[in-house]
């Protein structure tokens, strides 16, 4: 470690944030350290609060573990509205001011809310983000409501659906596409999580939009109105439609922040609206969004748990970096995974614009496989179903580059590769 920066301002108490400040310690900062964040609780992990938090895992167990002697200051439950880059502060929203020799932005991203505001707010409509949502739905939950409806066709969306099923409580799920999931797995994978869902009794709508929600005199949720006329009886709806990222506590700070989030170089310091690094500032997490070395360096944001740990390293890293010649880049090949109807589903890789796909072992028949996205001859992410023992393999494949379909005669060839185009999406 080069030159210590005396304190250290953390904005947004959850994965990156907790992540940035173990690394910190870890990297051997021994200065001062705040952690700020507009939740009353401790650091908590999202995954389990559409998983296992619905279904009775109290939200308390979430909590994500920090070492003892972590010596870090919190400021829980007030957000910071302001950052001043020319004091090097930071203002919350109790008007207090926090400074900085380097501050870490982490405020991550919030549920996409239901656009008509009045629906929104009856009784009975939710999202889905923190754990104080997750309290909400798994009480509705635990008062067994006649049907639960999902709007969106995300992950979040049929994980909660699965839990409602393993309740044996009547779910429907909409989907505004013709195919859930496709944007983000490909169509096949799309094709197999719907038939599953099904098969598990989801009334699954594809194609599917809302003209309009009812309440009833009392301001609860009575029901609703799809675009095809259809009505459908429901007290309770998830709202799971994507996410927008937390940076309007930025307006006003010079920062290159657009809907995407907050733009960083691939060392994860924050830009600025000139496109220049902003001096002793960074992010991390679901905020940033910075070049991918595994997309041919296109901005992304990765919305994933693995992503948030790696890049809070690397941007603690480089922030006690002396100079330039010690930065780090941020190279994390994305992944993530998703549990639902007693399946574990795992993807690393970018299987977003792959034009290839062939599951090279096991079949969707059996609910166990493993499958291969290529693009332009070469293999770019891979896909587990209860078999992710191969994962690792195909992860160094991945970042090799190694060709697409997979080779024949290799020690893990396939017996059987079935290829199929992702410009021909099955139902
Ligand atoms: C229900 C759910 C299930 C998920 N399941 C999976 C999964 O199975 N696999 C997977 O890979 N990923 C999953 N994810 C995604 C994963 O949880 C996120 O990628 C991860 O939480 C990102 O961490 P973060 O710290 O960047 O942001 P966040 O977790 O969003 O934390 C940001 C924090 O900053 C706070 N904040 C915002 N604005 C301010 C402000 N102005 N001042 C102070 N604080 C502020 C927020 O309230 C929040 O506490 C899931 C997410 C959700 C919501």
């Amino acid at each position: 470690m080069s030159e210590a920066p005396g304190r250290v301002v953390i904005v947004g108490a959850s994965l990156a944030g907790l992540s940035a400040a173990k690394a910190l310690r870890t990297e051997g900062f021994s200065g001062s350290l705040v952690l700020a964040g507009d939740e009353p609780h401790l650091p908590y992990d999202r995954p389990p609060l559409s998983k296992q938090a619905l279904r009775g895992l109290t939200s308390a167990d979430t909590t994500l573990p920090q070492p003892a002697d972590l010596d870090l200051e919190f400021r829980l439950g007030v957000p910071a509205t302001g950052l001043d880059r020319a004091e090097r502060t930071v203002i919350l929203a109790d008007g207090s001011r926090l400074a900085f020799d380097r501050c870490l932005v982490a405020t991550g991203a919030r549920a996409r809310p239901w656009p008509n505001s009045a629906e929104a707010a009856l009784d009975g409509v939710f999202t889905l983000r923190t754990r104080d949502d997750a309290e909400r739905i798994a009480a509705r939950l635990r008062d067994r409501p006649g049907r639960v409806v999902l709007v969106g066709g995300g992950f979040i969306s049929f994980e909660v659906a699965s839990v409602c099923r393993e309740m044996d409580i009547p779910v429907t799920v909409l989907v505004r596409d013709s195919l859930p999931l496709a944007g983000a797995v490909g169509a096949p994978l799309g094709s197999f999580v719907a038939e599953v869902a099904r098969g598990a009794g989801v009334d699954l709508r594809l194609d599917a939009a809302i003209a309009r929600m009812q309440g009833d005199a009392r301001g609860r949720l009575a029901g609703l109105v799809l675009e095809d006329g259809d009505r459908i009886e429901t007290a309770c709806l998830v709202v799971a439609i994507g996410a927008e990222r937390n940076t309007a506590w930025l307006d006003g700070a010079g920062l290159a922040t657009d809907r995407n989030g907050l733009r960083c170089d691939r060392f994860c310091r924050a830009l600025g609206a000139d496109g220049t690094p902003a001096d002793g500032i960074f992010a991390a997490g679901d905020v940033a969004h910075w070049p991918n070395p595994h997309d041919g360096g296109a901005l992304v944001a990765v919305e994933h748990w693995g992503n948030a740990v790696a890049q809070a390293r690397t941007a603690a890293r480089n922030m006690l970096a002396g100079d330039a010649a010690a930065l780090v880049p941020h190279d994390h090949l994305p992944d993530f995974w998703s549990q639902q109807f007693g399946l574990t589903i795992k993807l690393v890789g970018l299987a977003a614009g792959s034009d290839a796909f062939a599951v090279v072992r096991g079949s969707m028949e059996e609910r166990r496989f493993l499958a291969v996205f290529g693009k332009a001859g070469r293999t770019v992410a891979s896909a587990s179903v209860d078999s992710a023992r191969w994962l690792p393999a195909y992860r160094a494949a991945i970042l090799e580059g190694a060709p697409f379909p997979p080779l024949p005669g290799g020690v893990d060839a396939p017996a059987r590769v079935a290829m199929q185009s992702l410009e021909e999406p099955t139902r």
